[in-house]
This record gives structure tokens, sequence and C-alpha cells, in this order.
């Protein structure tokens, strides 16, 4: 199974079809780009979007003992001061003698330039936060960082969440946002940007019941991914050994995915201690100490913190929904997405332009429309309309044709099977709304039938 990974979706393919299709584009298009920089396109939005709600629903919506929150980007820089961003949010650079180019010295296998083969210079530490200025004068007293990821938000209003939900530990906060890293090598595609999404959530736990939790929270995750479509056998647990785990941390499990560059994290998940919020109640002097009113003890809580890209997981989810699957004499290119993830929902197609089709379809359309993210085309044949949407990842096109005119039934075909039913007009809604859910196509509608099986090959 893993060839649909290693064998079929290439990281080139992928960056064409993104942009042909409107998923992603390069940031700055016209002006050739900005390194480390991407916009999401019309489709792209939709799937980014979808992403974010359907962790949003897992982690908050469902779930009585985590809240949501949506904290600034910019912050006190003693924040950063205190986490210890400041001195030791850094990368060993090397620069090399004769180019002047700078490499990660990590990632460099040879002691030589790898671009002209020049010698390179001792390491030196290079802080990956961005820096700006607030207000007119660019002075040392006016530095704000912008936010290389978005836990310290949650940690600092550890109180402030508490308090106004009255949550008794074990509790948490989520929160999705931008954040910044001036990475020295970006690439990949999405995976590795300068401006990325993080979705992450910390967990507050009393002192002792940490490492249940961890465990807890690794299979949960891991479990998250697989439930919205991702091959198990494409995913893989990373237990950091102690001697590599961060000072903070007791311990970290990565949550890594086969990416057509090889096996790479999509999410970590640490176990940090009270490192955390000791730091920034030892820097402001406030406490961040519970009152546990069950044992009437007082302790600072130990955190568990899942911490998940978004682009990364876009890109999981792309990559592992690409496929190419051979149709008469070509190859149908077609995105399997989860129903939830799926960009668009449901494309209205009329077979013809006449006015009096259209009319009908428009109708369809409306109707349908303030349900699903859905898409009217009525451009080109019907086959190129389907592979289109099978492109982007549609899970099921409404065609419209001139029998639909007199028996007020439509086609819905489906993305994955190529299967077809005809339905009454008046049940499409509820129909759809079923399938989406994950109803099988052939459980019909009352007037319903089964309108074209694929024999499909292999
Ligand atoms: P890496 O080792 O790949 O640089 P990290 O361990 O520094 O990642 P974390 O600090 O744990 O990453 O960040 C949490 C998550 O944010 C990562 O699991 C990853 O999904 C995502 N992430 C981190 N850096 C980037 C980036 N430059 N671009 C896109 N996503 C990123």
């Amino acid at each position: 199974m893993s060839e649909n990974v290693a064998g079929k979706v290439t990281l080139e393919k992928l960056v064409s079809l993104c942009q042909r299709r409107g998923f992603i584009f390069p940031s700055s298009d016209i002006y050739g780009g900005l390194s480390g920089c991407w916009d999401y396109g019309p489709v792209g939005a939709e799937l980014k979007r979808n992403v974010k709600a359907a962790w949003w629903r897992s982690i908050v919506q469902e779930r009585d003992d985590i809240v949501g929150m949506d904290t600034s980007i910019l912050m006190n820089s003693k924040v950063w001061e205190a986490s210890g961003h400041v001195t030791n949010f850094s990368d060993p650079l090397v620069e090399c003698k004769n180019c002047h180019l700078r490499w990660k010295a990590d990632d460099l296998t040879e002691n030589k330039c790898p671009s002209c083969g020049g010698e390179l210079t001792e390491e030196r530490l290079f802080n990956t936060m961005f820096k700006t200025f607030i207000g007119p004068v660019e002075e040392d007293a006016a530095v704000v960082y912008l936010r290389p990821e978005t836990a310290q938000g949650m940690f600092v209003n550890f109180q402030n969440a508490l308090n106004t939900t009255r949550k008794r530990l074990p509790f948490g906060i989520a929160q999705q946002g931008k954040a910044f890293r001036n990475e020295i090598t970006t690439g990949n595609f999405i995976f590795r940007s300068r401006e990325f999404e993080i979705m992450e959530f910390e967990y507050f736990v009393k002192p002792g019941t940490d490492e249940k939790w961890f465990d807890y929270w690794v299979e949960e995750r891991l479990n998250w991914y697989v439930k919205l479509g991702i091959n198990k056998e494409h995913l893989k647990l990373n237990q950091h050994p102690e001697e590599k785990l961060a000072h903070y941390a007791r311990s970290c499990t990565d949550v890594t995915y086969l990416f057509p560059h090889g096996w790479a994290e999509l999410e970590g998940i640490a176990n940090r201690t009270d490192f955390d919020l000791k730091q920034h109640s030892a820097a402001s002097g406030k406490s961040m100490e519970y009152f546990d009113d069950e044992t009437k003890e007082h302790y600072v809580p130990y955190i568990v913190e899942p911490s998940a890209g978004v682009d990364r997981a876009v890109l999981a989810f792309l990559c592992d929904a690409y496929d190419e699957e051979p149709d008469k004499d070509e190859i149908r290119v077609v995105f399997h997405f989860h129903p939830d993830l799926a960009p668009i929902k449901v494309a209205v197609l009329p077979l013809s332009r006449k006015e009096n089709l259209a009319v009908f379809a428009k109708d369809v359309y409306t109707t349908l429309r303030p349900c699903f993210i859905t898409q009217y085309d009525d451009t080109q044949s019907i086959g190129r309309r389907y592979r289109r949407q099978d492109e982007l990842g549609t899970p099921y096109c409404v065609t419209i044709d001139f029998q639909s005119l007199e028996d007020n039934m439509a086609t819905i075909r489906e993305r994955d099977s190529m299967n077809q039913i005809r339905v009454p007009v008046s049940a499409l809604k509820n129909t759809l709304l079923a399938k989406l859910s994950g109803e099988d196509l052939f459980v019909l509608p009352e007037g319903g039938k089964i309108w074209k099986e694929e024999k499909k090959e292999s």
C-alpha cells in the first residue's frame, strides 16, 4: 500500500496539480515568489479550513475538558525571554568562505560547501525568531517577535482560562494560528515554510498522572489521522531517545508520515513537565498554581502538548488521497479525500447549456448551496467535468439531463466507485447529506434507483 505514497505521488506532480487546480500557489507569484511562503487558492483554502475544523471539532467541540482560545501573534518580549526562546531558539549555522552561502550545520554530511565545495566557517548560532518593532522608533526597547509557536499564548492565559470556565484538572486550552520561523532551509513544498500554521493544545494535569495522559494523547492523535482517511501504514510513531529530549521535556513522541521525501514529522507530542508555568511564574511574579479542592493541595500542573502543523497535515492528506487509476486508455487522477475534508462536496453538472436545462440545474444548485460547498459547472463534455471534479476530490456530482425535466430526477455519481444512482430532486439534499456522512451509495431514497454500476478494472 505504501506504493500510493512512495510510488505514484511525487512532489513535482503534486505541486503542479495543486497550482493547476487552485489548491496552492507560490506567494507573490507574479514577482517570482517569496521563498518559504505559500498562498492557498480557492480550493486549497477550503481544504485547509476543513482540516482545521476537523481538529477543532475533535479537540474542542466534542470534549468537555478542553476550551479554545485565539491569542495574539505579537506578545510582550518578556514572554520569549522567560520561555527561553530568546536564548535557545536557534540553529547552528556555518558560512562558506568562498560563496558566502549559509548552511544549517546539522544538515551537512561533509565539511565543505555543498554548492561550491568551499571551506566553511565555524558554527554560529542564528536565532530563528523574526524580530520587528512596535512604534515608530527602531530601538531595543520596542523589539517584538512574531511568535514561532502558539503555545506561549496559552501558558500565560492558564489562570484566565481556568478561572473563567471553572474547569478542574485535567484541563486543556487549544488554539490554531499562524507561526513564523526564519528557517535556514525551507522546502519540500509546504512541508517547511517560514510562515505556517499550527494547531496545538496544552493539557494541564496533576503531576504524577502526566505519563498516563501522555500515552493517551499519543494514541488519540495518531488515530485522528487514521479516522480522516490516512493509511495506517503511512504513519509511524517516533519516540525521542532520552539524550535527544529538549531540556524541559520528560518525553516526546512524533507522529511521522511517509511523505514523498521520506518519513518526517507531522506532529510532536511532548510531556513538558511544569517547566513553562514555573518559568512564567518566576518571570512575572504571578502564581501559576492550581488549587485542587478535592485533595486541598496546591501545585503547578504538568503539561502534555500535542502540537501539529496545519500545512504538514494538509500535505499528508493531499499525498495520501492522491491516486492514478487506469481508465480505458487514459489515467484518472483523483483525490480520495475523506468527505469531511473534501474542499467541494457536491458539483452540479447540467448535461447541456440549453436554457430550460440551465434553469432547472441552477434551481438545484441554489437549493444545495446553503448546505454544502457546491460548484456549478457547465463547460466542456460531461466526461471532462467528472475528471475535473475527480482532480478536486469532489465526493459527489449531481448530473441534470433532459429526462430530469420530465421525471424530476437527478443522477448522483460517486467519486470513488464511479457508480451512479438516480433520485428524485426533492430527495437530493437529504440523500447527499446521508452519503457525505458515510451511507452506502446504493441505500436509496424512496423512488430512487441504481443507474449505473461501474465494473472497475483491478
Ligand atoms: P522540525 O523538526 O520539522 O523543524 P519542530 O520539531 O521544530 O519541527 P515543533 O516546534 O514541534 O516542530 O512544531 C510543531 C509542529 O509545527 C511540527 O510538528 C510541524 O508539523 C509544524 N512545523 C514546525 N516548523 C514548521 C515549518 N517551518 N513549516 C511548516 N510546519 C512546521
